[in-house]
């Protein structure tokens, strides 16, 4: 499998989510073994922060990139379309301190992609394979990585909130840009009403609404459209968790086994997994007779679990 890149360029533009501020981003083709880097076009000298887990400065409701005070806030769609779809190498000009959240998914992004298209580049891309088992927690939520027996990426994601109407809900599924596709990146932002004061006395949600953002009321959610799935509450869930996990700077061969996780627990996997010499190798090639690294199964279905039980 080679590294990629886009065809060309393309922008977009709305208000962000936490800052209220309107930014405009533009992803440009960059070439390999670059990633993806953040340029904040606004700030003079136009700083560089590199899309890498050891940029993150903040996990709070949105996960933020830093370097030398530079920062760029809910980077975690954006990442998760771009790594969703096998995008490797970019460059995402912003012209503020935080990304649009558009309509709370990743689907603009997604299609974006699409629209532009994505090329093949001369090096070969290079896949983190899980050795041995890395695992955090935290009370009785946890993230579980172990090595996977179909060399592919797969993710099993439990959520449980003890609330009447958003209780238990679960996503399991080996990951391919199909089933990205299909299941994840049209998945929205949530939030509870009862949340909604205290984020914006603390400065934050300042651009939310019901148009970027499923909002969960005492027992029915206050959107009028409804959901987009019966349990889109997990599957934005496994959208973050994309999107923080994109951040190794590289793909995953392994088996993610994540409960009540969120984007702070996401990084802290992150980081004790680049700090866990022998539990993991880098691999440019399959080690499973001798074929691609990377199991895609078109047409297995992906959707496991998941019916909203109140
Ligand atoms: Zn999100």
């Amino acid at each position: 499998m080679k590294q990629t890149t886009i065809n060309k360029s393309f922008s977009i533009s709305g208000i962000a989510l936490h800052s209220g501020l309107d930014t405009t981003v533009t992803v440009k083709p960059s070439g390999e073994d670059t990633g993806i880097v953040f340029i904040r076009s606004d700030i003079a000298g136009s700083p560089h922060i590199p899309a890498l887990t050891s940029s993150v400065v903040a996990t709070s409701y949105a996960t933020t990139l830093g370097v030398d005070g530079v920062t760029v806030a809910t980077v975690e769609h954006l990442m998760a379309a771009l790594y969703g779809m096998g995008v490797d190498n970019a460059v995402v000009m912003v012209n503020g301190p935080e990304i649009p959240i558009l309509d709370g998914s990743a689907v603009a992004f997604t299609e974006l992609i699409d629209d532009v298209g994505i090329r093949k580049l001369d090096a070969a891309r290079k896949y983190i394979v899980i050795k041995k088992p890395i695992k955090v927690s935290e009370g009785d939520k946890h993230i579980y990585l172990y090595p996977s027996e179909n060399m592919e990426m797969s993710i099993d994601y439990r959520i449980d909130f003890a609330h009447p109407f958003l209780a238990k809900q679960s996503f399991s599924s080996p990951f391919s840009k199909d089933v990205f596709r299909r299941e994840v990146v049209r998945a929205r932002t949530f939030g509870f009403l009862k949340d909604v004061e205290m984020l914006k006395a603390n400065g934050l949600a300042r651009g939310g609404g019901l148009n970027n953002a499923v909002v969960i009321g005492d027992d029915d959610i206050l959107n009028e459209e409804g959901l987009r799935f019966p349990d889109e509450f997990v599957r934005h869930k496994v959208l973050d968790f994309m999107g923080d996990i994109a951040l190794l700077g590289h793909h995953i061969i392994g088996r993610f086994e994540a409960y009540r996780s969120g984007h702070n627990m996401n990084h802290r996997l992150a980081v004790k997994l680049l700090k866990s010499q022998g539990r993991f190798e880098f691999s440019t090639t399959g080690r499973k007779k001798g074929g691609s690294v990377y199991v895609v199964k078109p047409g297995v279905p992906a959707y496991v679990g998941g019916a909203v039980t109140a």
